[in-house]
């Protein structure tokens, strides 16, 4: 990865919050968005090319085959992957890029681009965790009990992330992404100096 953009991968378990913290620092501090394609059903609350791209299981496994995805998943009976698209472009640019993905989409984009700097969001508790996924009533009980293992899984690899973000209280976490942004901001900063200077 050229240092000039940030690649900033995001992960944690549905339900962490993850996709509300990512709204919110999208108001504050400007962040493109890569948006992932998926074969899952569209929630009514969602539109299309704006929360993902979303596709029949032929177009993606087509995609597959073309290699137009960087990385993609089976999770939870559907497939996700991350446009190869403008990504470079977007770096090249200086742009703080954000994939909102999974932990093993998060390990293959790190394979990919070493200084990606990966960071995940987990919520206080289990217990808010399952309460969460539940009110948002957007899934079969199957599906949230399939998520719930999913996400043991998931917080087991957090150890692995350059940063944790606990989100217990929101304005924290968004702060706390923020700095993380921030800081990485900063450290290339201090590449570009240095280069310029010797
Ligand atoms: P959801 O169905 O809740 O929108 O997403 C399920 C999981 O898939 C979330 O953890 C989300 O971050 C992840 N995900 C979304 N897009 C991608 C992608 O392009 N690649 C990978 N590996 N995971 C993704």
């Amino acid at each position: 990865m050229n240092e000039k953009g940030v690649l900033i991968v995001l992960s944690g378990p549905s339900g962490s919050g993850k996709d509300t913290v990512l709204d919110e620092i999208a108001k504050i501090i400007p962040i493109q968005r890569s948006i992932s394609m998926t074969t899952r059903e569209k929630r009514v609350n969602e539109a299309n090319n704006i929360d993902y791209i979303f596709v029949d299981r032929d177009h993606f496994e087509k995609c597959i085959r073309d290699e137009d995805v960087l990385e993609y998943v089976e999770y939870s009976g559907n497939y996700y992957g991350t446009p190869k698209g403008p990504i470079d472009k977007w770096l090249e640019e200086g742009k703080t890029v954000v994939l909102k993905i999974e932990v093993r989409g998060a390990e293959n984009i790190k394979k990919i681009y070493p200084n990606a700097v990966t960071v995940f969001i987990v919520p206080p508790s289990f217990e808010t965790l399952e309460n969460r996924l539940r009110r948002r009533n957007s899934e079969k009980e199957e599906d949230i009990s399939k998520r719930l293992e999913t996400a043991r899984y998931e917080i087991s690899c957090a150890h692995d992330f350059d940063y944790v973000i606990i989100n217990d209280e929101l304005d924290d976490a968004i702060s706390d992404l923020n700095t993380i942004i921030k800081a990485e901001r900063l450290k290339n900063n201090k590449m570009k100096f240095f280069k310029s200077e010797v």
